[in-house]
């Protein structure tokens, strides 16, 4: 287990650019004289080489592959494909801890993938939660509080003290005041930015997407303070356009649902998110853990 998270970063390549690097020295040449200047060029390529590989070694260790997870209810019973029974989650919990994978904040891996920090530790994780369900609240706080892991949540305040579903903005402030909890944006209503698309003029589409992503920074800000610069993208849809206008609107980030590790060839806007569900057990979680890059799943229902 341990030596499989070690290996997460690639060391594809070092071998053949050094060997490159190093293809002009040879003794080949009959001229003496021009053997005599292959022995200081030699050492310096050598030594380019040695700097090379160094400078690629310490890039590739940058290339980290991480794990972001997203989940989205939790219970007793599995009701529906997004929930993850909480004794299923207080076991992958366990797990992190058993085998010293530290789950880090969302808010300092984006700053490194915005170069503005230095990568998260090895063996690390984040752990995210979109929607805002009542669950979040109930079942999920207790077991974070337990093991003390930071966890961001992605909320659509149309349903905030409205769904029946959702959690009260009063239980949002609970959350934030434990300090483990960061509350950043899912759009304003949760739309289908597809569909939307279709059905609306290209300049109403346009109104609309802001509309949404700045009327939800706002709310969320002004409700529970702070800042709100990371989006999460409703059923993982994104495109240029949108990535775009939400740049535009002051996001400094985007995830979207990929069942692969994130790293820093990303685009910082549509970072992948392992969807977690039930069925994310044992192996199945180890997976995920090891940064695996994984099956797509099947079209799941209620995401939201
Ligand atoms: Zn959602």
């Amino acid at each position: 287990m341990r030596s499989a998270i070690a290996i997460r970063s690639s060391s594809t390549g070092l071998t053949s650019i050094a060997a490159l690097a190093l293809g002009p020295v040879g003794p080949r040449s009959p001229n003496a004289l021009l053997t005599r200047s292959f022995v200081p060029l030699a050492c310096l390529t050598l030594l380019f080489a040695g700097l090379l590989s160094a400078s690629l070694a310490q890039a590739q260790s940058r290339r980290m592959r991480l794990p972001i997870l997203v989940y989205h209810r939790f219970g007793a019973r599995v009701t529906d494909s997004m929930t993850v029974r909480t004794a299923i989650f207080a076991g992958q919990l366990r797990f992190l801890k058993e085998h010293h994978i530290t789950a880090v904040p969302l808010r300092g891996v984006v700053r490194y993938f915005l170069g503005q920090a230095p990568p998260p530790p090895p063996n690390s994780i984040v752990i995210t939660a979109d929607d805002g369900h009542v669950s979040v609240f109930s079942d999920m706080l207790p077991l974070v509080k337990q093991y003390k892991i930071p966890v961001t949540l992605f909320i659509y305040p149309s349903a905030i003290s409205n769904a029946s579903y959702a959690m009260t903005w009063e239980e949002l402030a609970k959350l934030k005041a434990t300090g483990l909890f960061d509350v950043q944006s899912h759009t304003f209503w949760h739309p289908n930015f597809r569909i939307e698309k279709q059905r609306r003029s290209p300049a109403d589409y346009r109104r609309f997407v802001r509309e949404q992503l700045v009327k939800s920074k706002g709310r969320l800000e002004h409700k529970l303070g702070g800042k709100v610069d990371m989006l999460a993208w409703p059923f993982g849809i994104y495109d240029d356009e949108l990535i775009g206008l939400a740049r535009e609107c002051g996001y400094l980030a985007g995830f979207s649902i990929v069942r692969r590790p994130a790293t820093s060839r990303d685009n910082v806007m549509a970072l992948p998110r392992y969807l977690m569900t039930e069925a994310d057990q044992g192996r199945a979680f180890e997976r995920i853990v090891e940064g695996e890059s994984l099956e797509p799943q099947p079209q799941l229902e209620n995401m939201r």
